[in-house]
């Protein structure tokens, strides 16, 4: 099944059903603690909220996303993409449970066909609502199965509405992990629809702990559902990069690389094939959403993004201009779906051909300059390659600290982190502590990383013993983890 159908099959089967499709807002949220949007509740949350009454009692959206968290995983996993569109049904205050689960569990079996033998379930595991459900609806008690909170409790790490939630997994087959189920394995039993029951209120309580309160006077519906991954099963392809959404960029960088795509046991060469040409599709898209490439924020997250393309591409062999290329067979393939990329073709390729070549430029000096330090640590005997290196490159030439270290690593190094950490020659004190403090402030965020100093971004909240103690945050440029607190 094409991925046009997959989506307006979702509205028909949902339409059907009295939700209103609302548009896909921008990726560029209006919630100044958000980065960039990154689910389907987002420009929902005010109703959820309280905050605005709901036009309308049902809903359902196809959303643009983008979750930088899972950038490392691009290429290497089969199922994560950087920018990848989310269906989704939601309920304000009008049907939940019951309806939600026998919803996702005809459009999967019915609708889309997948075999309900190959589906398995996961439950909070106190949700004994949500286990009878399933059962009611058909599956095996074998199939479902319970996990704790950081896996299916969905909150906000602040009060408001919490509850429980709900996944629908599919069994790829042995060939794809362990077996074992989605609690041993993602990979091969691969998350596809996320159903959110808010049904709970968390208040104010003592210190970070903000317990539930009560029950919501009119519980909720959020779900999720990855049309690149549901895609990939049903056109019956090993990643999200292979579905019809993606193959025929991933099939330009072919011809622009004049080597073809080894496929899932491609090791490095397949992975930098996946991560090009993903992080292609997702330059497009937030170019087309207005953010221009910078130092900071966004338009940092753009041009990890596009310098990530570059350099995976020339890892391949692709000499001349790339990401304009690859841009534009996204705009080709997905246009008539998003128009934006249509309307904003040619800033995109602008923005593309101006960024590369710059990119272009600093890889040129950067690699010399490391080239001859590597050299010098090879040649002095040492296992660690200087982090003020590291640090200058970064700091005076641009040049990313993740592409430092596989250099490094291919060189048999190991890049002195803490020293990079600390702040080669000229780092700025002043804006080190101030990122720390902020962090520890518990201001909303974004955040920058204390670590590096780089652009840190939240990757949800964080848990202990079932409760929230804050937002975990991992660093876009240096992988740090870091907890704000709630
Ligand atoms: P996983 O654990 O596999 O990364 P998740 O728990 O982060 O998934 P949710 O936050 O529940 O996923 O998001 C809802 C749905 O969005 C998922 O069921 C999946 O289909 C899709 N999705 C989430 N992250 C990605 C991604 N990086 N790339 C493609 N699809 C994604
Ligand atoms: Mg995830």
């Amino acid at each position: 099944m094409r991925s046009t159908q997959i989506r307006s099959l979702f509205f028909d089967f949902f339409g059907a059903r009295g939700h209103h499709r609302v548009p896909s807002s921008p990726l560029v949220p209006d919630d100044p603690t958000l980065l960039l949007a990154n689910a389907g509740m987002n420009q929902f949350a005010p109703y959820f909220l309280g905050a605005a009454a709901p036009p309308w009692p049902r809903a359902m959206s196809v959303r643009k996303c983008v979750r930088t968290v899972d950038i490392d995983n691009v290429g290497r996993t089969t199922r994560h993409a950087t920018f990848f569109e989310m269906l989704g049904n939601f309920s304000f205050g009008d049907y939940f449970k019951a309806e939600a689960i026998a919803y996702a569990w005809e459009l999967f079996t019915e609708g889309y066909g997948l075999d309900p033998g190959r589906l398995w379930v996961t439950v909070y595991e106190h949700d004994d609502d949500a286990y009878r459900l399933w059962r009611r609806a058909g599956v095996p008690a074998d199939r479902i199965q319970r996990l704790g909170a950081p896996d299916n409790y969905w909150d906000m790490g602040v009060p408001g509405p919490c509850g429980p939630s709900s996944e629908l997994h599919y069994d790829r087959g042995p060939g794809f992990g362990r077996e074992g189920g989605p609690a041993v394995d993602g990979e091969r039993y691969q998350e596809l629809w996320n159903l959110v029951f808010m049904q709970s209120l968390r208040g104010a309580g003592e210190g970070l702990d903000y317990p539930v309160v009560g029950g919501l006077p009119r519980p909720s519906i959020d779900t999720g559902l990855g049309l690149d991954r549901l895609a990939a099963i049903l056109q019956g392809v090993d990643t999200v990069c292979e579905t019809d959404l993606l193959r025929p960029v991933l099939t330009r960088l072919e011809e622009l690389a004049r080597r073809r795509y080894p496929g899932r046991e491609g090791g490095e060469v397949s992975t930098a094939f996946r991560a090009a040409t993903e992080h292609a599709r997702a330059v497009a898209f937030l170019v087309a959403d207005g953010v221009v490439p910078g130092s900071t924020g966004r338009g940092y997250v753009l041009r990890r993004l596009l310098r990530r393309a570059v350099h995976r591409a020339r890892f391949l062999g692709v000499t001349g201009p790339v990401v304009p290329e690859l841009t534009a067979e996204v705009v080709a393939v997905l246009g008539a779906d998003w128009p934006e990329l249509e309307r904003r073709r040619d800033t995109i390729a602008e923005v593309a051909h101006r960024e590369e070549e710059a990119f272009d430029r600093t890889l040129r000096q950067g690699t010399r300059i490391l080239d001859s330090a590597i050299g010098r640590a090879v040649a002095g005997g040492r296992t660690r390659l200087p982090g003020e290196t590291a640090f200058e490159l970064h700091d005076t030439y641009g040049f990313p600290v993740e592409l430092t270290a596989e250099a490094a690593r291919a060189a048999g190094l190991e890049v002195d982190r803490d020293r990079f950490a600390d702040g080669g020659p000229g780092m700025s004190d002043d804006e080190g502590s101030h990122l720390i403090s902020s962090v520890e402030r518990g201001e909303s965020g974004p955040w920058t990383c204390p670590e590096c100093g780089e652009y840190a971004v939240e990757s949800g909240q964080r848990f202990e013993q079932g409760r929230v103690v804050g937002h975990a945050l991992m660093c876009f440029a240096c992988q740090a983890e870091v907890v704000a607190p709630a």
